[in-house]
């Protein structure tokens, strides 16, 4: 009997304790929406140590109390293409609700270095693939110089590589993916040299480690040989032979005319079994160095477009032939924009189910900093071709169902559920919009008010909180239970 009380008196005191139980954080009366469980209902969430502990129609306590009442809160979006891995960059990203922003596509050249650069630096969570791109150009000889992602085109990018030289670009991939390496970047366009062979063995080391391999493919446009329908069989036809996982990027500025044709490829090889996904992000200009191999000759008539579509960000200046030469045979990086494609295009390609958001962000081009906001904007609230509930899915649980391809760290994101990441955005749905420009490629969006990263706030009632840096390093396999970040 004595027990009896004692434990009911254990247990009233337990109750009392959970009821006055505190959080770092509640965000109170949002409208919560996860993608996963199809929840989209009034909650008050709270977290604690970096994670979302509660989700419920309870009142909650906390140490900070945000209201959020007449807003949407979601998982934060998941950009699996960002090159702009700088501050401002960043800043820019987390105005737009981004609150992972990983280099897959190409790749960091060399991830530990990029991950040291990074630590405690880092206002989102960050990570990286193993580039190829530079593995190659470092056997080959020319390696890339410091800061930059892309080689400028030359021998090292247009020559096939010996036996050996695969033996060695594979070597170095091997220890890019055990420092952490959450993929393997393959820029096919920017190594022409590069043989069907080389592909297949690469993909054959991303799928002996267990890991994806993230595509920009080899070519664009219509001409055969060398359409884009022949580089979207390429890498299914090497995902098939090797088993490893493909992630095609951006398949609107690859495939432009023949997107459609291309997604339905990706439909067929999903429906086959093969794990292939794809993204897109909502421009119909794309950037890239002109000083590199995807302006080898023959690219006129391959994009189908002509010098003055081809426009240098900073000062607005259309390329002519005289010019072009001049900056496509300089050793310095210049970016340009290319006007490859049309707005009828991108319209039916981003609302597709299979296109992920990516927003391929560097300086220079507004998706840098506007392109989750221009998805609610634009195909939410303006066209209305997707619902708040896909848009939400397509920038934040589907970008993490493919990181779990490389990290089990993927499961706690993507999704706003209790024991997951507290990475959560909360937005105004009916003012949400990016205003960046061409001509002013870094204003940040507007209708983000608060940002959460790792259970800090970054963004606070739309503001930028400064000198708070909760970003973490998320780690491919290789690294598992040995980094920072590791949950
Ligand atoms: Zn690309």
């Amino acid at each position: 009997m004595r027990r009896l009380i004692l434990f009911l008196c254990l247990l009233g005191f337990q109750t009392a304790l959970m009821a006055a139980q505190q959080y770092d954080l509640v965000i109170e009366g949002g409208r919560v929406i996860d993608p996963e469980t199809g929840l989209d209902a009034v909650r008050n969430v709270g977290v604690r140590n970096g994670k979302v502990v509660r989700v419920s129609t309870e009142v909650l306590s906390g140490r900070r109390v945000v209201h959020a009442g007449g807003l949407v809160v979601a998982p934060g979006f998941i950009d699996l293409h960002q090159h702009g891995q700088d501050m401002a960059s960043q800043r820019v990203k987390a105005l737009d609700g981004v609150t992972t922003a990983l280099e897959l596509e190409i790749g960091a050249p060399d991830v530990a270095q990029f991950l040291k650069s990074k630590e405690g630096h880092s206002l989102i969570h960050y990570g990286t693939s193993a580039s190829h791109v530079a593995a190659r150009a470092a056997v080959l000889g020319a390696p890339l110089p410091a800061g930059t992602i892309l080689p400028k085109s030359g021998p090292a990018t247009d020559l096939p590589a010996t036996p050996e030289q695969i033996e060695a670009i594979r070597q170095r991939l091997r220890a890019e993916l055990d420092a952490g390496g959450l993929a393997i970047g393959m820029g096919i366009q920017y190594v022409p040299g590069a043989t069907r062979l080389e592909v297949i063995d690469m993909c054959r080391l991303a799928a002996e480690r267990g890991l994806p391999v993230y595509t920009h493919m080899r070519s664009a446009g219509r001409v055969e040989p060398g359409s884009s329908i022949e580089a979207v069989s390429e890498v299914i036809g090497a995902a098939a032979i090797t088993g490893a996982a493909l992630h095609i990027v951006h398949i609107n500025s690859t495939c432009l005319r023949d997107s459609l044709e291309c997604l339905s490829m990706v439909e067929g090889a999903r429906a086959r079994g093969l794990d292939v996904t794809t993204e897109a992000y909502p421009y119909i200009a794309g950037m890239t160095a002109v000083n590199s191999a995807l302006f080898n000759p023959g690219w006129r008539e391959k994009l189908g477009i002509d010098y003055g579509d081809l426009v240098l960000p900073d000062t607005g200046e259309h390329l002519t032939k005289q010019r072009f030469d001049e900056l496509h045979n300089s050793n310095a990086t210049q970016w340009v924009l290319v006007f490859a494609n049309t707005q009828e295009i991108v319209d039916k390609v981003i609302p597709h189910p299979l296109v992920m958001i990516a927003s391929d962000g560097a300086e220079g081009h507004p998706r840098n900093a506007g392109t989750y906001s221009r998805v609610l904007a634009q195909y939410v609230r303006g066209k209305g071709t997707i619902t708040l509930m896909d848009a939400i899915r397509k920038m934040s649980l589907m970008p993490a169902e493919m990181l779990e391809r490389s990290t089990p760290a993927g499961r706690q994101k993507g999704r706003l559920q209790e024991g997951c990441d507290a990475d959560i955005v909360v937005f105004d749905a009916a003012t949400i919009s990016d205003r960046s420009t061409f001509e002013k490629p870094m204003e940040p969006s507007v209708g983000v008010r608060y940002l959460v990263v790792g259970g800090t706030l970054v963004v606070d009632e739309g503001k930028i909180v400064p000198d708070v840096f909760p970003g973490r390093a998320i780690l491919g396999r290789g690294r598992v239970g040995a980094g920072a970040g590791r949950k």
